[in-house]
C-alpha cells in the first residue's frame, strides 16, 4: 500500500506515487479541496510511520513488476497526507537515491519552519510547495490549518527554505471559486509566490471530487486575470487545468493498484476502465471493491470517480 502507479502528472510526467503516511489521512491542514476527504487526524509534530528499509523494497519490487514504457520519471511522495510529518522522509529519500530516478516531494510547506525538515528536502530533486494565500483569513479558509499553526512562522519556514534550496522548486496555487479568486487576494497570493521565486509557479483548479461540496471550480475569466497578476509580478506560470490523461502504469494486481491509487488520487472512469483493461480484469473486480466498502463511486463536474473508503 505504499506505492501506486506510475500515474500520469500534469508536473512530472509519469510518477510513482509513494504514500509515506500509513493508515488513514494524517495532516495538518485540511484543505477545502482536498482529493483525499477532510483531516481526521490533524499533526504537525512529525512522528514514525514506515520505515525507510520497507519503502526501498516496496519500490523496488513495484519498479521490478511494471513495463519498460511504464518506468517513472519521477518516485514521488505523495502521500495521504502531509509526507514531511514522517520523521524518516530524509532517510528514505537517502535510500532511494540509489535507484536512480528523480525524486520529488509534493508538501504544504507547514513543516517546512523546522531545519531538520528544510535538510531533508534537500536530498530530494523537485519540491513542488502550496502557496494558497498570503494572509491570515484567507489561508484559514482554504486550507483549515490545525489550529497551534501561526500563519507568519508558516509564511518564514516557506522563505527560509526558498533560500535555501538547491533543487528545483515550483509553487503550487489551488485557485478556488468565492475564496482566493478575487483580485485583490491574488495579488496578495502573487506577492508571495515572487518572494519565494519557484523556477515554475503553477496555478490549478479542483479537477477531482473536493473534501467539501459546493466547492467550485472558478470562472474562466477569474482563472485568465489569476494569470495575468501571476504573469505580471514576472512569474513564469504554467496553468493545471486539464485531466492528466488515462496513461496510468499497472502491476498485474489490480486490486493492489486501484486502492493504492485511489488513497491518495481519485481515478476517473476512464482511467479506471483502462486500468481493469491493462490489469486484464473486469468490472466484476470494481463492483466487489464498492460492495465491500474499500472503494466509492462520486460524481464530480459531470465525471464519475471512484475514491478510496476509509474508516469503514
Ligand atoms: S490537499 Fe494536501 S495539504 Fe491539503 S489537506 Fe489534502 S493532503 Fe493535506
Amino acid at each position: 500500500m505504499i506505492s501506486f502507479g506510475p500515474v500520469p502528472s500534469r508536473r512530472l510526467g509519469k510518477s510513482l506515487g509513494i504514500n509515506n503516511i500509513s493508515s488513514g489521512k494524517v495532516c495538518s491542514y485540511s484543505c477545502v479541496y482536498c482529493q483525499v476527504g477532510i483531516t481526521k487526524e490533524f499533526r504537525i509534530t512529525r512522528g514514525k510511520f514506515y520505515n525507510p528499509d520497507i519503502i526501498f523494497d516496496e519500490v523496488q519490487r513495484h519498479l521490478k513488476s511494471i513495463l519498460e514504457k511504464d518506468m517513472p520519471d519521477y518516485l514521488t511522495f505523495v502521500a495521504n497526507g502531509e509526507p514531511t510529518l514522517d520523521i524518516n522522509l530524509g532517510k528514505s529519500i537517502e535510500k532511494l537515491k540509489a535507484i536512480n530516478i528523480p525524486i520529488a516531494v509534493i508538501t504544504n510547506g507547514t513543516l517546512l519552519r523546522e531545519t531538520d525538515v528544510r535538510n531533508e528536502l534537500q536530498l530530494a530533486d523537485w519540491v513542488s510547495i502550496k502557496v494558497d494565500a498570503n494572509s491570515e483569513q484567507t489561508w484559514k479558509l482554504i486550507n483549515k490549518p490545525i489550529a497551534d499553526l501561526s500563519f507568519n512562522r508558516h509564511v518564514e519556514g516557506l522563505l527560509q527554505f526558498a533560500s535555501e534550496y538547491r533543487g528545483k522548486l515550483v509553487t503550487e496555487t489551488m485557485l478556488v471559486k468565492g475564496i482566493n479568486d478575487n483580485p485583490e487576494i491574488l495579488n496578495q497570493t502573487s506577492d508571495l509566490v515572487k518572494q519565494i521565486s519557484p523556477s515554475l509557479a503553477y496555478l490549478s483548479i479542483p479537477t477531482r471530487p473536493p473534501a467539501i461540496s459546493g466547492i467550485k471550480v472558478p470562472a474562466e475569466p477569474a482563472i485568465n486575470e489569476a494569470f495575468q497578476i501571476f504573469s505580471n509580478k514576472g512569474l513564469n506560470i504554467e496553468l493545471l487545468l486539464g485531466f492528466e490523461g488515462t496513461d496510468t502504469g499497472f502491476t498485474g494486481n489490480v486490486i493492489e493498484d486501484i486502492l493504492n491509487i485511489c488513497a491518495v488520487h481519485p481515478i476517473r472512469e476512464d482511467t479506471m476502465m483502462e486500468l481493469l483493461f491493462k490489469d486484464k480484469a473486469d468490472i466484476h473486480v470494481l463492483n466487489s471493491l464498492i460492495r465491500d466498502k474499500l472503494i466509492k463511486k462520486v460524481c464530480y463536474q459531470s465525471n464519475t470517480f471512484y475514491i478510496r473508503q476509509l474508516n469503514v
